[in-house]
Formats: C-alpha cells, sequence, structure tokens
C-alpha cells in the first residue's frame, strides 16, 4: 500500500473542506457483491489479458460505482507504464492518478523504477484511491481533493469491500507539518 501520509492542511482557502474530509471516514458501500465479482475479471484480464482487456473491466467497475454513488461516471485509461510527465504537486501517486477536470483516471501496470508488474493489490488500491478523488469532487463537492486521514479510510473502506477482504482499523499517528501517517505495524496487529 506504499507509505500513507496525510498532505498538511491548507494555509488559506478551503480549510473547511478540508476538515471534513478529514472527519469523513465511512463511506457506504453498495450491500450486493456486484463490484466484488467485477474485481475478479479485472484480477483474470491482468493475469492472461490485454491491456484492453484490463481496461474494459476496470470501466465496468467504475460505471458500477458510479452508479451507486449516483455522480457521474469517469473516464479510464490504461497504460503499459507510468507516464514520464505527473503532475508535480501530486508526485506520491506512483500508481495512477486523477485529473478532475476532465474526469479522467489513468492508471498503469508497470512501475516507474523497477518496471516491475503491479501487483493486483496494488493496482486495485489505486483504481479505489483516485475513485475517492472523483467522489471527492463529484459527491462531496470539495474544492479539491486533500490526502487526509478521512481520504484514506474511504478509499482503504472501498478497497476492502471491492476485494472481499476485512477491512482494517487505521492506526495514525501525528509527524511533522500537521501530517499524519499510518503506524503499519500497529494497523496490521489490528486486523
Ligand atoms: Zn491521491
Amino acid at each position: 500500500m506504499g507509505s500513507m501520509l496525510t498532505d498538511a492542511p491548507p494555509r488559506k482557502g478551503h480549510v473547511a473542506n478540508f476538515l471534513e474530509s478529514d472527519q469523513i471516514k465511512t463511506l457506504d458501500l453498495p450491500q450486493d457483491g456486484s463490484l466484488l465479482t467485477i474485481t475478479k475479471s479485472i484480477e483474470s484480464a491482468m493475469k492472461a489479458g490485454t491491456t484492453a482487456d484490463v481496461r474494459r473491466a476496470c470501466a465496468e467497475f467504475l460505471d458500477a460505482a458510479s452508479e451507486f454513488y449516483k455522480v457521474s461516471a469517469c473516464g479510464i485509461r490504461v497504460l503499459a507504464a507510468r507516464p514520464l510527465r505527473v503532475r508535480e504537486n501530486w508526485s506520491t501517486e506512483l500508481f495512477g492518478d486523477y485529473t478532475p477536470e476532465t474526469m479522467v483516471i489513468r492508471v498503469w501496470m508497470k512501475t516507474a523504477v523497477m518496471k516491475e508488474i503491479t501487483s493486483f493489490g496494488t493496482f486495485l488500491s489505486t483504481l479505489c484511491h483516485e475513485f475517492c478523488h472523483h467522489l471527492d469532487y463529484q459527491k462531496f463537492g470539495f474544492h479539491d481533493s486533500w490526502h487526509t486521514r478521512g481520504f484514506y479510510e474511504r478509499a482503504a473502506a472501498l478497497y476492502h469491500h471491492a476485494r472481499g477482504t476485512p477491512p482494517k482499523k487505521l492506526v495514525w499517528v501525528p509527524t511533522s507539518g500537521e501530517r499524519w501517517r499510518i503506524d503499519w505495524p500497529r494497523t496490521n496487529r489490528s486486523a
């Protein structure tokens, strides 16, 4: 899951949005197993299919999720490798990104440095993470989509639901610059 570090609160602007994002720690989840079924088709497409198969399965996942959350559908591009230019301020997005202006998610199947195939778990986690950016703008109406504790909690809830794995209680510790990071040893013990 990589390092999960929150963004610092904005100095000015939409501070109230930031606090709200930080505090919303749950996400409604579909009660049927529809996302789980689609997730399995993403997994098999990654194993045996083409990039187009993976893209199709991801699009199906995002369409179903968008319908459930009653938000506009978002676009999806599945790339073989990470593009050279990634938005500077979101340089922590190692496996995907989201552009609010176009509502397009991009995910890539190989890491930039090692050129290794992204694992299914990381890939799905990235897809859920980027979709939660979409929800921040389209469902919650935030003016920006920060990586708050609440954001990571929502993304984790969606990921565990979609994968059919039990959610973990995320244990946060404060770090410099009014930011928080996850204490993974304690988080993993809580599972
Ligand atoms: Zn992000």
